[in-house]
């Protein structure tokens, strides 16, 4: 049995970005690391949601808990840090948040989690985080950091099939289920189709995919575009993550040819001992 880390900025990230991945690793045994930068404390929140006297970071924190168990993850903790806000805002630039962080700092602590779990796999964030988030860009940089430190010996980045959403949003706009203002910025969203090693099916889990996605209330309401969707749309939309694999370079991936889950490798010559794939139920 193998042990994958996966790196996150906020609440909520984990379950829209690789949930799917998440929950078929830990139903197929694994263990399931999930560790957050921040409690995204400066997330939007509805008027009259919050209890009085709670904080938007507490709510989250508690959501993030729901939705780490309904995705089977073994260990999950949070580093603290404070949430940046979108890119652009002043509070990108205060000293308590991620984004002006010590790289060196935050990867010694995300490694001794990563040395302690002798995780197998990291996952963090591709180069610009999916689409330019201060906090998901220094996940990338605190991810790679801490890799290198703890010496692990697989890692991914995670991101979006930039051709996959283009396409999306095409047929969003030439359907009446819409909108297509969703995918807005999807032309520079994730990374082309050609770089992507592999493409997990997660349409086997996309049920505690949307339950996780559900218990980040503050952020993802019932009546929002994603939790809205018809469960064939859905599922077509969510029913598979995509990663680039960084470590070990890979051969002969990427330009069209793809691998189908986080624990396999040409050659089998993985730490964890396991050449299955997620999908290889
Ligand atoms: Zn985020």
């Amino acid at each position: 049995m193998a042990t994958v880390t996966f790196f996150h900025a906020h609440p909520d990230d984990e379950a829209i970005a690789t949930g799917g991945t998440m929950a078929a690793l830990a139903a197929a045994g694994h263990r399931v690391v999930l560790v957050t930068a921040t409690r995204g404390e400066l997330g939007e929140v509805a008027d009259g949601f919050l209890l009085p006297g709670e904080t938007l970071g507490d709510r989250r924190a508690e959501e993030l808990a729901a939705a780490a168990s309904i995705l089977g993850v073994g260990r999950q903790v949070v580093l603290g840090y404070h949430d940046s806000g979108m890119e652009g805002e002043d509070s990108n630039a205060r000293d308590d948040v991620f984004a002006t962080a010590d790289v060196a700092e935050a990867a010694g602590r995300l490694a001794a989690i990563l040395e302690e779990e002798s995780s197998d796999v990291l996952v963090t964030y591709d180069e610009h985080g999916g689409y330019g988030h201060p906090d998901h860009v220094r996940v990338h940089d605190v991810g790679m950091a801490a890799a290198e430190l703890a010496g692990t010996p697989v890692v991914y980045l995670t991101t979006m099939d930039r051709d996959f959403m283009l396409a999306l949003r095409t047929e969003a706009a030439e359907s009446d289920h819409g909108p297509e203002d969703n995918l807005e910025g999807a032309d520079t969203m994730g990374e082309p189709s050609e770089r992507i090693t592999t493409e997990v099916d997660v349409s086997p889990w996309v049920g505690a995919k949307r339950e996780a996605m559900r218990a980040h209330a503050s952020q993802i309401t019932e009546d929002s575009f994603f939790l809205q969707m018809p469960e064939d749309v859905f599922a077509r939309v969510w029913g598979q993550e995509w990663y680039i694999r960084v470590r070990p370079e890979p051969e002969g991936l990427g330009d069209g040819v793809r691998e189908p889950g986080l624990l396999v490798a040409p050659g089998g010559d993985l730490a964890g001992g396991t050449s299955a794939g997620v999908t290889d139920r």
